[in-house]
Parts: structure tokens; sequence; C-alpha cells
């Protein structure tokens, strides 16, 4: 992806003109900010739950090791088998072999970004296996052959006459399924039950992992997550190796406030928590549902090298999406002008943490530093100080423009020559008085115009400072 040879900056002048994208853009974050915003008022002892899930995951992170060695003993002992992958390569071999072993062929998915961070659609339709996705914004998505902009909505940038187009042409809908949301979305229904009725193995992301009994949680509003990991014969579980808390009473903490950050709702509508494959048995022993494997794939993928540099705390992310909505940079722009799998400001640390800065240099640039994210995120993870540290290292790399770099070498030797300095500062004033009217200039020349594309610029006073200092003083 950051192979693609459109620019960051050209990908954001198409955002800034897709009017349709603005529209479903500005509706969508003001909603999810105003939830967000109205039920975290609503929970008197918001800012101290913030605080303990903060203390847990710092505690996690920096525990990491321990845990998820307790974790993986605790999966074993519920009859689940722990599968490790260093990189992205080695865990989509370990999904393609086990869907290969047991000849599947169909398989569904409920929404995981870290499948999205794989790529792992590609490699198992590679191998002839049908993968449909089932969070229902995860199959519009899927259906217009597009990547999710958002980590919690993936079609936000689409609006509903863009999803009922989409229908139309790829699921004939007719006129009387696409007449309301309900009938767009009962088809939906109607063709996903289908799917997960066919499918041999359901893949599911991890929302957070139990190190002392091995369960792992998914939250979902629409049953899918629930589907997929109990109708088909096999599951697949697919997780960060971050997504732990120590306790189970530590998921209480995580999960009143993630739904809460994400959506506005006090609790997503499922809350599904899994222990183990499906217990064998007869009668009361046995369970009637569920899956006869479960596998959990623990992967890495560059989060070690996060883990031990000055970027570990954007780990601590249990990916709410609050840290999008209230970004001024992505309500403009959405989520493809990144060409990350995470967009938004938390995008901004992952994406140049897991893959390095050269090929994502740009990215610690699109944030105006204004602190929203950090505001609003509900483990307080200071993103902004991060970003300032990924400016450093990008400029250290040699990824700063050439004009930039003239400019800062011709004011240092200005600055250190206090006669060419007040020399220069003259003719600056007095160039900007030729170009400015009524005190503003609306077109700024060569390098510096990006600024005046979209404001102005205030003209220079016509006398220094240290000007009207002497001339005050002397009278
Ligand atoms: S950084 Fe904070 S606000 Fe952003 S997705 Fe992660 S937890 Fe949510």
């Amino acid at each position: 992806m950051a192979g693609s040879s459109i620019t960051f900056y050209e990908r954001v002048e198409d955002a800034l003109h897709d009017q349709q994208l603005q529209t479903a853009l500005n509706i969508s974050t003001s909603r999810f900010t105003n939830g967000r915003k109205a039920a975290l008022q609503a929970l008197p002892e918001a800012d101290a739950l913030r605080d303990h899930a903060r203390r847990i995951r710092a505690h996690t992170i920096a525990h990491l090791d321990r845990y998820l060695g307790q974790f993986a003993d605790s999966v074993e002992q519920a009859g689940g088998q722990v599968h490790w992958a260093e990189t992205a390569d080695e865990a989509n071999r370990i999904v393609a072999t086990l869907a290969q072993e047991r000849n599947v062929k169909n398989v569904v998915k409920s929404k995981s970004m870290i499948s999205e961070e794989l790529h792992l659609n590609a490699v198992l339709e590679a191998a002839r296996i049908c993968v449909t996705e089932t969070d229902l914004g995860e199959y519009i998505a899927q259906l217009a052959e597009e990547k999710p902009s958002h980590i919690i909505a993936p079609v936000i940038h689409k609006t509903r006459q863009d999803v009922a187009d989409l229908f139309r042409q790829k699921l004939g809908a007719t006129d009387e399924d696409l007449s309301d949301v309900p009938h767009m979305t009962a088809l939906a229904r109607r063709v996903l039950r289908n799917a997960f009725l066919q499918a041999d193995m359901g893949i599911s992301g991890v929302n957070f992992a139990v190190a002392e009994t091995g369960s792992i949680c998914l939250v979902t509003n629409e049953g899918n997550g629930r589907l997929t990991t109990t109708t088909p014969r096999i599951h697949v579980a697919l997780m960060g190796m971050e997504r732990l808390v120590p306790k189970f009473e530590d998921l209480g903490v995580m999960l009143q406030i993630l739904a809460r950050s994400a959506t506005g709702q006090k609790t997503s509508v499922y809350t599904n928590i899994v222990t183990g494959p499906r217990r064998a048995g007869n009668n009361d022993s046995g369970e009637p549902d569920g899956p006869d494997e479960l596998h959990v794939v623990i992967i890495d993928n560059g989060r070690s090298q996060i883990l031990g540099s000055e970027l570990a705390e954007i780990l601590y992310c249990i990916r709410c999406g609050a840290c999008l909505n209230a970004c001024p940079v992505y309500q403009q722009i959405g989520g493809h002008a990144y060409n990350s799998v995470y967009p938004g400001p938390v995008g901004l640390v992952v994406t140049p943490g897991l893959y390095g800065i050269n090929p994502w240099s740009e990215l610690p640039h699109a944030s105006t530093l204004c602190g929203a994210c950090r505001e609003v995120c509900p483990v307080r993870i200071n993103i902004p100080r991060m970003l300032l540290k990924l400016r450093d290292e990008a400029t250290k790399a040699g990824h700063y423009p050439g004009w930039l770099k003239r400019g800062l070498s011709l004011y240092r030797q200005a600055a250190t020559r206090p006669t060419m300095y007040h020399k220069g500062a003259q003719v600056s004033a007095w160039l900007s008085q030729r170009l400015s009217r009524s005190g503003w200039i609306n077109k700024l020349p060569g390098s510096l115009s990006g600024w005046t594309d979209s404001r102005d610029f205030p003209a220079l006073a016509k006398k220094s400072f240290s000007q009207r200092w002497r001339e005050e003083r002397d009278e």
C-alpha cells in the first residue's frame, strides 16, 4: 500500500474535492462524537474508569511476555490450540494450512482489523477458498472491492444511496429491497445467512483476550460474531499480541469504556466470550453448539518492534475509533487518503510503528497536533507526543522538502548575522506590503502558496518591533 504511485497529498486533494465524501464524513463523525460525549457524561465515574483502564493497559503491556504465556496455557487447557506468527506471511500461512488440511471451501469472517493488516482474504482466495465478510459494513466494502475507511465503521464514506446502487448492481436488489434501510439490511441478512450455513470455517478477530481464563471476547452490534464463532466446525481467532487483559474483572472495565467511546452505546448489542471449542459429551455435560476446533493465532507483525520503542504507548489502544471521529484532519479527508489499514490519529503512529518511517514519512504530519485525539482516547494515549517523535525520525531520515532545507539554512545564516537579519526583515516587510490587500495576502509565491490555497496570510508589519522600540524610546 505504501508503494502506491499516488502520493498522500494527491489523495488528500481528491478527498477534499469529493462532495459526497464530505457529506458522509460530516454526518457520521459528528453523530459518533456527540454520542460518545453524551454516553460519557451520563457515566458519573467516567474519568476514574478511564484512568483505571489506562492502568490495566499499561500494566499488561509492561508484562506482556508473562501474560502471553499465561494466556496460551489457558487456551490449551480449555481445549484450544495456539499458533504464534511473527510476520503477516507466517500468520497467513498458518490460516491457509489449517483451511487446506481440513478441506475448507467456505469461510465466514466477522470484522477483524488484523485480518485487513494481513491481507488474509487475498491469500485464502488464491487458495480457492470463498471468503465472505459478515459484518454489514465489511460486507459492503467487500462487494464494492474497497478497503474499510474507519476502524469501527468500515463504510463511513458511503451514503445510503451508494449502498443501494451497489446492492442493485451486485445482488440484483429490487426497488422493494431498496425501499428503506430495514429492507436493505434484510436483503443482506438473507444473503449472509446462507453464507453462515455453508461455512466450514469462521474467522474472527479478538477485541480482548483474558490471560487467566484463555477466553476471547468479541463485541459486535449485528450478532455476526456469534454466528461466525459457533456455526462453522472450525473457529480461527486472529489476535494482535497486545490484545490482552490479565483478569476477567479487567474485561468489565474495558467493556464499559469501549462501546461508549466507539458509538456512544452503553454496551455493544452482542458481547461474546469464547473459552475453548464446544465441549463434547452427552446431554447436560456437553454443549449443543460451537465449533469442534478453536485455533488462536497470536500475531506479532511488528508489534515487538513498537514494544521496545518510544511508541509503546500506542499498544494500549483498544481500537474504539474515537480519535478518528474527533480528529479535524480525519473529518476532512476520511480513511482512504491515509492508504493504511489504520487511518486517523491512531494509524499515524501504528503504521510507521509497524512498517518503519521510510515508506510512511508523510503520515506523522497529517495532524494539527490539537490534542483532540488524546482528549477523547478512553485510555488517554498521548498521540501528539508520539507524532512529534515520528516527525523527528522522518526529518533525521531525510524526509523533508528541499525548499524547507534551503529556507532553514538561509534563515540560520540571517539569524546569526544581525545586519543581514534586519535588512532581510525590511525587504520581507516591504514585499509583503506590496503583495497584500487590506493587510492580508491571498496568494503567497512559490512553495509557500500551499498556505494561501485555503486561507489568507497576514502581511508583515511595516516596521519591526525593534524599529518601533527605538523610535518610541527616542521620543
Ligand atoms: S488511540 Fe485511543 S481513541 Fe484512538 S482508537 Fe485507540 S483507544 Fe480509541
